[in-house]
């Protein structure tokens, strides 16, 4: 759903809580004290995306993830960067960094890329059950501010979100195989603007609407929980051309790595996750 719509039918119904209202000071300033470790996807050797991939996806991620780290830190929030510059950082590490901090979240930057041109969209992955807010928020504002479709949320088993045990997702923004996002990607204001959606999303993610607060008011703030595909289990891919890289079955059963589950998307990536 684009977010103008959801936030028009949202202040439509704004019943203005004052509920809301008390969450104020005390949590601004918890707000802004919390790490945020960003992650740029792959770097160094490293390049990301598929092999003969035009625009690499280690630059896109650097930039999009520096743009971010920018606009946090002008907020207030402590910024750590797994890789502020062109190396390779292995996956523990990265994991290993975003643990060795408390109440810090982390976040994933990547681009997508499809041996298909015209797959295209934003998708946002999360594993662990106190990852769902931050994908959710982080999903409805950079998915509501692409101009490029919605392929929502998932849950996968992505090693990064798998073993870090803070609040972690990836953000897919966008195909860089496809023409018309690989051409957003490469300008620098499509750029600032997706690491403006994902900062505001970083920002917003205690407004997620949850289930489980069913005395929640809506209000105008409200972000709206994001139903989400559970791809956890999936052995096949319901696309029979993305099986290229699915494992055996037995492996696959116990997440054994998370390469071994693929979609259209990171079927023809190897190394999507770092
Ligand atoms: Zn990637």
């Amino acid at each position: 759903m684009p977010r103008s719509s959801s936030g028009f039918i949202l202040a439509g119904l704004s019943i203005v809580s004052l509920a809301c209202s008390t969450s104020t000071a005390a949590e601004t300033s918890r707000e802004a004290s919390t790490n945020v470790v960003i992650d740029a996807g792959h770097g160094g050797y490293d390049r990301g995306g598929i092999p003969g991939q035009r625009i690499a996806e280690k630059t896109m991620t650097l930039d999009v993830a520096q743009r971010l780290k920018g606009l946090l830190s002008a907020k207030g929030y402590r910024v750590v960067m797994t890789r502020d510059s062109d190396v390779f950082v292995p996956l523990p590490t990265r994991v290993a960094i975003a643990n060795s901090y408390r109440d810090a979240i982390f976040v994933c930057i990547h681009f997508n890329s499809a041996k298909r041109v015209g797959a295209d969209g934003i998708e946002t992955y999360f594993y662990s059950r106190d990852s769902l807010p931050l994908a959710s928020a982080v999903h409805y504002f950079v998915a509501g501010g692409a101009p490029t479709p919605n392929r929502g949320v998932r849950r996968r088993g992505f090693y990064v979100l798998r073993k870090t045990k803070i609040p972690a997702v990836l953000v897919e923004c966008g195909f860089l195989t496809n023409p018309g996002e690989g051409e957003y990607a490469q300008t620098a204001s499509y750029r600032q603007k997706l690491a403006e959606e994902i900062a505001a999303g970083i920002r917003g993610r205690s407004s997620v609407a949850s289930r489980l607060t069913s005395t929640r008011v809506a209000t105008a703030e409200t972000i709206p929980y994001q139903p989400y595909i559970d791809q956890t289990k999936v052995h096949n891919s319901s696309s029979s051309r993305s099986r290229k890289k699915s494992s055996k079955s037995k492996s696959s059963k116990k997440k054994k790595s998370s390469k071994s589950i693929d979609s259209e998307a990171s079927a023809t990536s190897k190394k999507r996750e770092g």
